[in-house]
This record gives structure tokens, C-alpha cells and sequence, in this order.
């Protein structure tokens, strides 16, 4: 599979854009806002709820935060005018976190504010391990300004992510709201799982570990295995479909939220999976990625983790194995 991918990586400079382009549209909502707002109108139907990014990341001089900041501040005003059931997702290296802690902490600092004012949840998404004590610092330091309208996400793959889901419920309790995934950066085998069978495993005990501490918990995967997983493991801490959070550690219900737990999805990615889940009573969320930057963003992708483009060649050549 990696050799694959690593192949298609090595001919996206010799592929024409528009071909991209149409690549893309299957991942990415479209260049704008308004693209975005329309496409989760059009999906409410499928009884999903959505998370928002908007495209980019590590910007190279702190002034570039500032499209960042009114874009996403144009984006809260939206959620809340169209009355859509959806959250924000950011990438705080977007708002200079690479380049100014504390700039970067008042840039998201006037965003979780307006967000909270509106009832709108923030998840900050984690990027690669150069940020993910800073990134988990962010919560910190907003949750002890009072806003509880925010959480992050923890990559399984990483060896020290048991660790952080102790530290995070220590210090948050019922306020602990993480996203767990394997992690899309590819991390070196000194601080990082890097077999599959390893990844899935890592990222199944993080779930039952999370579910056991009454963080609220979602699970961001498309794999079987561990979709699978945690279907057994919420019956196995007295989850039923319609029915109250029974944890008695359970995170507070906050806006928004489902009982407990939600799946997530990538915009484009195991459809058919998700509308099943959504059937049978799961909360799940979409996550729409929109901006002008998805060129870049989709070659950055695509070059760290070629198993990405992989998962692409197949879901376009073999489409019944991977419905939109
Ligand atoms: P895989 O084994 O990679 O995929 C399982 C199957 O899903 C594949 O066989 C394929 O059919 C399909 N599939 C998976 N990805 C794709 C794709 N891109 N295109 C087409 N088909 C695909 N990572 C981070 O590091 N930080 C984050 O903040 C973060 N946020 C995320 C938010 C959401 C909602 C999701 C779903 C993922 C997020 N990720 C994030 C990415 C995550 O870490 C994984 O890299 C990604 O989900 C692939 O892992 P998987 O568990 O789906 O399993």
C-alpha cells in the first residue's frame, strides 16, 4: 500500500490541476463559505452533524492569523444564522502557534469567545508532535479563563497519548471533551506506533479508556475494526441507543453534544458507513473542510501520509468499496 501511494505522490506534479481539482471536490466543500453552508444543508438530510475547518495551516508571518481569525468569526455568525447543528474545527498554527505562543493564544482566545457566546463548540485538531503540548496547553488556559466550550484531539498512534488522557481528565473532569484518532503524521518510531496492527490497537485501548473516564468522547476513524470496537465497548459500559449517558463519571452534557460519544467522519470518506450508524441512532459528524488553500493543503497531505492518496486511488478506481 505505501508503495502505491508513494507512487501516485510521485505523479501529482506531472497531473494538471483541474484533474486535482476534481479530486478534491469529493473532500473538500468547495473555495467558500457559502459552498460550505450549502453542501451541509444538502447533507442535514442524511441526519448528520458537521465540524468546520477552513483550510491552512503553519503560516509564515504572524499577520497572516488575521484571515484566519475573521473567517472563522464570519463562519460562527453563519452556523448561527443558518441555525445549522455544527461545531468549528482549527488548526492552531494557523493562528501563529509556530510562530507566537501568546499571539497565537489571544487570536483563538477571540474566537472561543465568540463561539461560546453563540453555544458553539471548538476543537482545536492536532497537527504533528511539535505542537501537541502546546496545542493540549490551549485547552488548558481557556478552560481556566471559564470557556468550556472547547476540546482537542489526541493521535493514538503517539506512545505518549495514555498519558495525556489521564492528565486532561485530571485536570478538566467532567469538562474532558477529546476527539481520538490514529493521527495523520506520519511520527518517528522513537515517540510513535508505526505498524497498522499496532495503530489499531493503541487507538481501541485510548476508546475504552476514554469511555471508562466519562470523557466525552468522539471517535474520528473509518476503520472497521475499530468502529467495531467501539460498538462492543459502549455496551460494554452500559450505553443503549436513545437512552441517558449511564456513566456515572459522565462528562457534563454541553450544547450540541450527543450522549456520551459521537463518530466522525471525513467529508467524502465511508459514507455508507456513517448513514448506517446515523440509522441506527449514533450521533455522527461530518467534518468539512472548505477554503481557498486545498491545492496546497491536499499536496500536503497526500506527501506526508501517501497511504492517503492510496485510500483515494481506490475510493475513485473502486467506488463501491467506498460510497461518498
Ligand atoms: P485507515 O486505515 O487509514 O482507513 C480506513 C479506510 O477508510 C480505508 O481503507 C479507506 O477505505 C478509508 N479512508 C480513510 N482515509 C481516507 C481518505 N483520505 N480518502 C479515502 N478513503 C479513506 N488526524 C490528525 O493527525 N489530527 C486531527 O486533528 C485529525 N482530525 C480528524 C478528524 C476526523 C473527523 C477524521 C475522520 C480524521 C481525522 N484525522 C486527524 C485523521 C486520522 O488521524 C487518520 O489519519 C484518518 O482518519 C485515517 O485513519 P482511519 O482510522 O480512518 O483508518
Amino acid at each position: 500500500m505505501g508503495l502505491f501511494g508513494r507512487i501516485i505522490v510521485g505523479l501529482m506534479p506531472l497531473t494538471p490541476k483541474f484533474v486535482i481539482n476534481r479530486v478534491a471536490r469529493r473532500y473538500v466543500a468547495g473555495s467558500d463559505l457559502e459552498s460550505a453552508i450549502a453542501l451541509m444543508q444538502k447533507m442535514e438530510g442524511e441526519g448528520a452533524c458537521f465540524t468546520i475547518d477552513v483550510l491552512g495551516e503553519e503560516i509564515q508571518n504572524i499577520g497572516e492569523a488575521r484571515y484566519f481569525v475573521d473567517e472563522y468569526s464570519r463562519l460562527i455568525d453563519e452556523i448561527t444564522i443558518s441555525n445549522l447543528d455544527a461545531n468549528i474545527s482549527l488548526k492552531p498554527t494557523a493562528f501563529g502557534l509556530l510562530i507566537d505562543e501568546d499571539i497565537a493564544l489571544v487570536n483563538i482566545e477571540e474566537i472561543v469567545e465568540k463561539a461560546a457566546i453563540n453555544n458553539i463548540f471548538v476543537r482545536l485538531d492536532m497537527e504533528n508532535h511539535r505542537v501537541t503540548q502546546p496545542t493540549i496547553d490551549i485547552v488548558f488556559k481557556m478552560q481556566s479563563r471559564g470557556y468550556n466550550n472547547i476540546g482537542t484531539v489526541l493521535q493514538s498512534r503517539l506512545f505518549r497519548t495514555t498519558d495525556d488522557i489521564n492528565n486532561i481528565v485530571k485536570q478538566l473532569g467532567g469538562l474532558a471533551d477529546l476527539r481520538i484518532c490514529k493521527g495523520i503524521y506520519l511520527e518517528s518510531a522513537e515517540i510513535a506506533e508505526t505498524g497498522y496492527r499496532e495503530i489499531v490497537d493503541a487507538t481501541n485501548s485510548c476508546i475504552e479508556l476514554m469511555l471508562e473516564l466519562g470523557v466525552y468522547t468522539a471517535i474520528a476513524s473509518h476503520d472497521l475494526p475499530i468502529i467495531n470496537h467501539t460498538l462492543e465497548s459502549l455496551k460494554n459500559n452500559g450505553f443503549e441507543l436513545g437512552k441517558p449517558d449511564p456513566r456515572p463519571n459522565a462528562s457534563e452534557s454541553k450544547e450540541g453534544k450527543g450522549e456520551g460519544y459521537e463518530f466522525q467522519f471525513l467529508l467524502g470518506v465511508r459514507g455508507d458507513v456513517r448513514r448506517k450508524l446515523s440509522a441506527q441512532g449514533h450521533r455522527t459528524r461530518v467534518y468539512i473542510p472548505y477554503g481557498t488553500r486545498w491545492y496546497e493543503y491536499s499536496n500536503r497531505r497526500l506527501r506526508e501520509n501517501p497511504d492517503v492518496a492510496w485510500h483515494i486511488a481506490k475510493a475513485l478506481l473502486l467506488p463501491w468499496t467506498n460510497r461518498r
